[in-house]
C-alpha cells in the first residue's frame, strides 16, 4: 500500500501535521505523504460554506486565530491573508448579558458599581479575601480556588462555576488551576477575548488556508485513510509524525486517556441576525449548552450575508472510544498515563514522533500548535542534515 522508500509520513492533516508536511516538502525538499481519516484537511479548524446560506461555518466550533509569537504570525501569513476581526465574547447569566472576560464592564454591571481602573485590583483582592478566607498566601490547589482568588466568589459562581461544570463534566475543585488562567482578568473596559496583538480570520476561510499549506507538489494528501489502515505497511526507516491520541496508537494497552467531547446542534434561522455577536456563552448550569456560535459575525467584512443566519449550540459531552476527542482532561492521573504512553513510544517506536493537541495530550491553541510543529521540524532538519553529511 505504501511505497517502500517512503521517508516521511504525517498522520493527521490538522495544523501540527500540516506545518510539518509543509516544512518537510519546502525546506528538506523531501516527498511526504499525509494521511487523514476524516474527509477534509484542517483538523478541528475546518470551516466550509453552508450550502443553503453561503455562510462560512466552523464544523468544530469557532476558531479565531490569535498569537503573540512573531515567527508563528509570519509563518501563517504565507498561506492566507487575515481579516482584522478581533474576538469578543458575551455571556448570559440569569437572563442578562455581560461581556467576557472579567474586566471593568463585567464587574461594574454585575456588582452595580462604577469602579475606576485604579480601584479594580483592590476591589478584587477584597472580594477574594472575603470569600476565600484562609487561602491567602497559599497556592490555589484547583480551578475553583484559583478563580476565587482572582475575582472573588460571587463573580466565580455567576460566570465560571456553572460554565466550567458543563464544559468539563467535573466539579471545578477537581480541575487544574491553570485552565482558568487562559482567561485574562482586566482592570479596564477592553472587552477583547484575547490579549494577543495579532488576531483575525483567514480571509477566504480555513479550507482555503489549508489548501495553501498542503499545496506543495512534494506533499501527497490522502483523506479518508486512518493510521490503522496502513500501520502494517510503514517502512521501518520512515519517520512518522503522528498527531492522533497515543492510547489509540497502542490499542489502549495501558488504559484510555480521558477526553472531553462536544456535540453541535446547528440551525438555519429565518432572520438576518440571531444573537448579534459571534459567540454567546451560557454561564448558568441549567442551560445545557455552553455557548452558541453565530458564524456570520466572524466575517463582518462579508457584509450582511443574506436574510438567514446559522447558529450552532455547543453541548459538551463525555468522550467514548471512537468519539471525536476535543479537550484533554488534564488531571494528574491522565497526565501520568500520557507519560507512560510517551515512554512506550520512545522505547518501542523510535521512528514515531507524536504531537499536536491529541498526540501531545495538551490543551494547545492554534498558534502554540504551529510553534510546537516548527520546533519539532528543527529537530528533524538537524537529523536530516546529519544523515546527509554521513
Ligand atoms: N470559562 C468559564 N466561563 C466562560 C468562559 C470560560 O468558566 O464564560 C472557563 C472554562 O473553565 C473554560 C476555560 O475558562 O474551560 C477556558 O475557556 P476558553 O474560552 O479559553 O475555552 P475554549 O475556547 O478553548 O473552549
Amino acid at each position: 500500500m505504501l511505497s517502500g522508500d517512503l521517508k516521511y509520513l504525517v498522520v493527521g492533516a490538522g495544523l501540527w501535521g500540516g506545518v510539518l508536511a509543509e516544512r518537510i516538502a519546502s525546506v528538506l525538499e523531501r516527498p511526504v505523504l499525509v494521511i487523514e481519516k476524516r474527509a477534509h484537511t484542517g483538523g478541528n479548524c475546518h470551516s466550509a460554506l453552508e450550502p443553503d446560506t453561503g455562510i462560512e461555518c466552523h464544523a468544530y466550533g469557532t476558531h479565531v486565530f490569535h498569537t503573540s509569537i512573531p515567527r508563528v504570525w509570519e509563518y501563517v501569513n504565507r498561506f492566507t491573508q487575515f481579516t482584522s476581526y478581533r474576538h469578543k465574547v458575551l455571556t448570559e447569566h440569569r437572563g442578562r448579558v455581560y461581556p467576557m472576560p472579567i474586566g471593568l464592564a463585567a464587574v461594574n454591571m454585575f456588582h452595580g458599581l462604577n469602579l475606576r481602573p485604579r480601584e479594580m485590583a483592590g476591589f478584587l483582592r477584597r472580594e477574594a479575601a472575603a470569600h476565600a478566607p484562609g487561602t491567602d498566601g497559599g497556592e490555589p490547589a484547583n480551578l475553583e480556588e484559583k478563580a476565587v482568588s482572582l475575582i472573588g466568589r460571587p463573580l466565580y459562581e455567576a460566570f465560571i462555576k456553572g460554565y466550567t461544570q458543563k464544559q468539563w463534566g467535573k466539579d471545578p475543585k477537581e480541575l487544574p488551576a491553570d485552565i482558568i488562567t487562559r482567561l485574562p482578568v482586566r482592570s479596564d473596559y477592553n472587552t477583547d477575548y484575547f490579549n494577543d496583538p495579532w488576531q483575525g480570520m483567514p480571509l477566504r476561510g480555513y479550507a482555503a488556508m489549508f489548501d495553501e499549506l498542503f499545496r506543495h507538489p512534494l506533499i501527497e494528501t490522502r483523506t479518508g485513510l486512518a493510521w490503522a489502515d496502513i500501520a502494517g505497511s510503514v517502512p521501518p526507516s520512515c519517520a512518522v509524525l503522528y498527531s492522533g491520541p497515543l492510547d489509540e496508537l497502542f490499542g489502549y494497552a495501558l488504559g484510555a486517556l480521558e477526553w472531553r467531547g462536544l456535540r453541535f446542534e446547528r440551525d438555519i434561522l429565518p432572520w438576518p441576525d440571531a444573537q448579534g455577536t459571534a459567540v454567546l456563552n451560557q454561564a448558568d448550569v441549567e442551560i445545557p449548552w455552553t455557548r452558541s456560535h453565530e458564524f456570520k459575525h466572524l466575517h463582518p467584512e462579508r457584509g450582511r450575508q443574506g436574510d438567514k443566519t446559522v447558529v450552532a449550540r455547543e453541548y459538551p459531552r463525555a468522550c467514548q472510544r471512537g468519539d471525536e476527542p476535543y479537550y484533554p482532561v488534564n488531571t494528574t492521573p491522565n497526565q501520568a498515563l500520557q507519560g507512560e504512553y510517551q515512554a512506550r513510544l520512545a522505547a518501542e517506536m523510535p521512528n514515531v514522533t507524536a504531537g499536536g493537541r491529541l498526540g501531545g495530550y495538551r490543551y494547545l491553541d492554534m498558534d502554540k500548535t504551529i510553534d510546537d510543529a516548527l520546533a519539532v521540524f528543527e529537530k528533524l532538519r538537524a537529523r536530516e542534515n546529519r544523515g546527509r553529511a554521513a
